[in-house]
């Protein structure tokens, strides 16, 4: 094998699970296996090279300025990529020139801008599962952020569902094929299937807990309390995290500096299901963010202001205190309108300070990121004086805390030129006036010019040849070129180079050593700039956590003025939100469906919920009515005041509520390969073990996924139970069942409502208004027939529900002859037994006469035949 084949081996032997770009000149060749992968997946074409074998190592290459393009559409495609750089100048390399790892990429730990998504973070997470316990870490390598839990318990898989879902990780460290857990399948195809994230499992030693200890002390030091760090399952997961940090960027990490440790009971808890049906940050079919809640939220101006927004979206508050804050910080943005639009044009020229500062400390920033945190940073001190007079606590805080970074840009500013180039090494970067040498070398790089013409003057002059050129090309370096016709008139130092047509080319001594002066002025002044650079971003790499703080701060004032622009827009208002029992809206609106039937009229609803009369909202009406609509309007809004936002209401109060509910049946979860019922109950027994008093429940058309008669008891039971002192948390169930209208008279705090839908002739007109009562007219025809199902269908329909209509009325007046009924609808020979040797246990023999007793013994007789 050749030599460079053997060095490529022994690195792709430390990197067998990653495509290894390995440097040859100006390209990144793959080689084998790696090759085959790479020509497939990115229509690369195929060639062979010489390895010192008999057959030709499959190879194809890219070229190294267009890599990251590339690597990005790789890591898309789930795989990782090493990459293998020559570590010394090939010039001056004394046979294979040096090669060696640079850096690992992996689909979470990104930093490079162009691979990452602008408007959301990218995390990588690792989970621990310990014996009682589990611990998950997610980290976002490009803007520092590190946030850790742990917890164990009944719904612990719940949970970590839970977690996962909201951070969305796109790779996931995890030590569970090591713990052989009867359900690690099940997470396992959580992770991969539903997040389609990155699973990697077989590294069980990075979670040793020892280890991970140190690496946690060696990273956050003070900042990490102690009680933290002995909470082991965290720890480790952690640990885990930072071990493979360190390992993938082949660099420190000591840009991550905070850990945030956080807990559940910090913020609204909303399980994996919610999240989804409530639409939060994605909708459910397209999995866009267009039509979701964040969606109607966000008019942020920057990348970093977009991602925070969807941070605040994705983990509601319960403290009200906390809550409070932040509306009173939208309430005045929202009652300014001018500071507010100042506000907006301000925050649209902030690049995003979180990602440059991290490719600054990498070392991989150019010069056009540099100037990009210039610019960003210039607008501050505009920013501050809008804020100069606010009266908000958060707007004031943000005001006193903007650091205005003047002494950190200057170097930039001084530095460097107004619009650099991206590449570091071919000059064009340093301002003229910032360095002598860069002056000076300039001055000779670029007055070789003027010397040319001065030199083709002269010797225009001296030799008499009148149309004498001096050129440059480069076979020849500088040349002087005389026409055919002045051939005579060449003097005896020319040298002759080259014969063209009509002419021939000459150098002298004289010009050469010109030119190498030029030349090397050149090469020496790109050296000169690239260091003087290199100094520039390592100065501003000092401040770091300075301008992380500005760049928190910047994006919490772009949430808050996305907040009131869209409060403004969209005329919310802000809820009162307190401890109470009670959530009452007065004309709510749904946030979404409202923008989408623009041109339409949204009709308003109002809603009161409490934990007395009001606790279970029973509601009925035909299909298309807007019972899903009228349900989620209530979970969104109290979401929204629960995020800080102002709320689609003319009047609100929303108690606080722990966590949201949603069950929305008839959805089917193909993805999961579970059936809708199986995942119907799946999400109901969940909600019956995990609600409490001071949830929010939606249930909506619970027990559709199987017989009538099932499900309407499945339903009924259900609401029994929410309902009763078990749970007793308020809840909207929807549903077209009218058999459990009745339990309005049965349950205390069950209170019937319905849609309200007016029938003209065969056509249906949907009111959109929420009435109290019930009704039992579905209008399932009418419906229909709008949809457009052919007339014949209609008509058809039409007879078959008259003739079972008449068939129920004749069973219904022969039923009442009859004796009346148990209330039960599902009554067992057993059940019968139980009650009879109850009924015979209770009764008090002694105070019956004979013939009573005679008669209560031939009752129960009755009953048993
Ligand atoms: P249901 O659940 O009763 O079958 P939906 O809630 O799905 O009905 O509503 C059907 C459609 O009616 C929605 O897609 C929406 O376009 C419209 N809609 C619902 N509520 C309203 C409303 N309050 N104002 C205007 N249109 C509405
Ligand atoms: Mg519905």
């Amino acid at each position: 094998m050749t030599p460079m084949m053997q060095q490529y081996f022994e690195v792709k032997n430390q990197y067998k699970d990653y495509l290894l770009f390995y440097r040859l000149g100006d390209f990144y060749e793959m080689f084998f296996d790696d090759a085959k992968t790479a020509s497939r997946e990115l229509e690369l074409t195929l060639t062979g090279r010489d390895c010192g074998e008999a057959e030709r190592a499959p190879m194809c290459g890219v070229p190294f300025h267009s890599a990251e393009a590339y690597i990005g559409k790789l890591i898309e495609k789930g795989y990782k990529v090493a990459i293998c750089e020559q570590t010394e100048d090939p010039s001056k390399a004394k046979g294979l020139v040096r090669r060696e790892v640079t850096r690992v990429i992996t689909p979470g730990t990104l930093i490079e801008t162009m691979l990452l998504p602008e408007q959301r973070n990218n995390y990588l997470c690792a989970l621990y599962m310990g014996e009682t316990r589990c611990g998950v870490c997610f980290c976002d390598v490009s803007t520092a952020e590190i946030s850790a839990t742990s917890f164990g318990g009944d719904a612990f898989d719940a949970r970590l569902q839970s977690e996962l879902s909201t951070y969305a990780p796109r790779e996931v460290l995890s030590n569970l094929a090591a713990r052989r857990m009867n359900d690690y399948a099940g997470v396992a195809d959580f992770i991969t299937g539903r997040l389609s994230a990155m699973l990697s499992d077989n590294q069980p030693a990075r979670f040793e807990y020892e280890s991970a200890k140190e690496r946690c002390t060696g990273q956050f030091g003070e900042t990490l309390p102690p009680e933290t760090l002995e909470d082991r399952p965290l720890i480790c997961a952690v640990g885990a995290i930072l071990s493979y940090l360190v390992e993938t960027q082949k660099h420190d990490v000591s840009h991550i500096r905070k850990l945030n440790v956080y807990s559940d009971g910090q913020y609204l808890e909303l399980d994996t299901n919610t999240r989804r049906n409530l639409e939060l940050t994605e909708t459910l079919r397209s999995k866009e963010k267009k039509g979701s809640l964040l969606w109607a939220l966000d008019k942020t101006k920057s990348a970093a202001g977009a991602r925070l927004l969807r941070k605040w979206v994705e983990h509601p508050l319960i403290s009200v205190a906390q809550i409070n804050e932040r509306q009173s910080a939208v309430e005045e943005l929202m009652q300014s309108h001018i500071m507010r639009e100042e506000l907006s044009a301000l925050l649209s020229n902030v690049l995003d300070l979180e990602r440059l500062i991290t490719k600054i400390v990498y070392g991989t920033a150019n010069p056009k990121d540099l100037r990009a945190i210039a610019t960003t940073v210039k607008v501050i001190p505009e920013v501050r004086a809008l804020l100069c007079d606010a009266k908000s606590s958060e707007l004031r805080r943000i005001h006193r805390n903007l650091d205005l970074l003047l002494d950190v840009i200057a170097p930039i500013e001084e530095g460097i030129v107004d619009d650099p180039p991206f590449l570091v090494r071919e000059g064009g970067i340093i301002r003229p006036g910032y360095h002598a040498d860069v002056d000076y070398l300039r001055s000779i790089a670029f007055d070789g010019k003027s010397w040319l013409e001065q030199m083709t003057a002269t010797e225009r002059e001296r030799t008499g040849i009148k149309n004498l050129k001096i050129g440059y090309n480069k076979v020849f370096g500088y040349y002087i070129e005389v026409t055919n016709s002045y051939k005579e008139l060449v003097p005896p130092e020319y040298i002759r180079k080259q014969t063209l047509v009509g002419a021939e080319r000459y150098i002298t001594d004289e010009l050469k050593a010109k030119e190498s002066e030029i030349l090397g002025a050149s090469d020496r002044l790109w050296d000169i700039e690239y260091d003087l650079f290199q100094a520039i971003r390592a100065e501003v790499a000092k401040a770091d956590v300075r301008i992380r703080s500005v760049a928190a701060l910047l994006s919490e004032l772009d949430a808050y003025q996305s907040l009131a622009s869209v409060a403004a827009l969209n005329h919310y208002v802000r809820p009162e939100v307190d401890h109470s029992d009670t959530i009452e809206i007065k004309d709510g609106r749904h946030p979404v469906v409202e923008q989408f039937v623009k041109d339409s009229y949204f009709v308003p609803n109002d809603t009161k919920l409490d934990l007395d009369h009001n606790r279970v909202m029973l509601i009925t009406g035909p299909n298309m009515a807007g019972k899903s609509t009228y349900m989620r309007q209530v979970a969104l809004i109290t979401v929204m005041a629960q995020i800080g936002s102002f709320v689609p209401a003319s009047e609100a109060r929303i108690g606080i509520v722990d966590k949201v509910f949603t069950r929305v049946g008839a959805s089917d979860d193909l993805a999961s390969g579970q059936s809708t019922f199986m995942l119907e109950m799946t999400e109901v027994a969940y909600i019956l073990r995990n609600a409490t008093r001071r949830s929010l429940i939606i249930y909506d058309e619970v027990g559709r996924g199987t017989s009538t008669f099932d499900g309407m008891s499945m339903a009924r039971a259900i609401v029994e139970y929410t309902a009763g002192r078990k749970i007793g948390a308020k809840t909207l169930f929807a549903t077209h069942y009218h058999e459990l209208t009745t339990l309005e008279n049965e349950l205390q705090g069950v209170v019937n409502f319905h849609v309200a839908a007016k029938k003209r002739g065969d056509d249906i007109i949907f009111l959109r208004k929420i009435v109290s009562g019930s009704t039992d007219d579905s209008y399932g025809i009418e419906v229909a027939k709008l949809a457009g199902v052919p007339g014949e269908v209609i008509r058809r329909a039409k007879e078959i529900l008259a003739s079972v209509e008449a068939t129920a009325r004749a069973l219904q007046t022969a039923n009442a002859e009859k004796e009346p009924e148990d209330d039960l609808l599902i009554t067992t020979d057993d059940f019968v037994e139980e009650q009879i040797i109850e009924e015979l246990k209770k009764a008090d023999l002694n105070s019956l006469s004979p013939f009573e007793c005679m008669s209560f013994l031939f009752n129960l007789q009755k009953r048993l035949k």
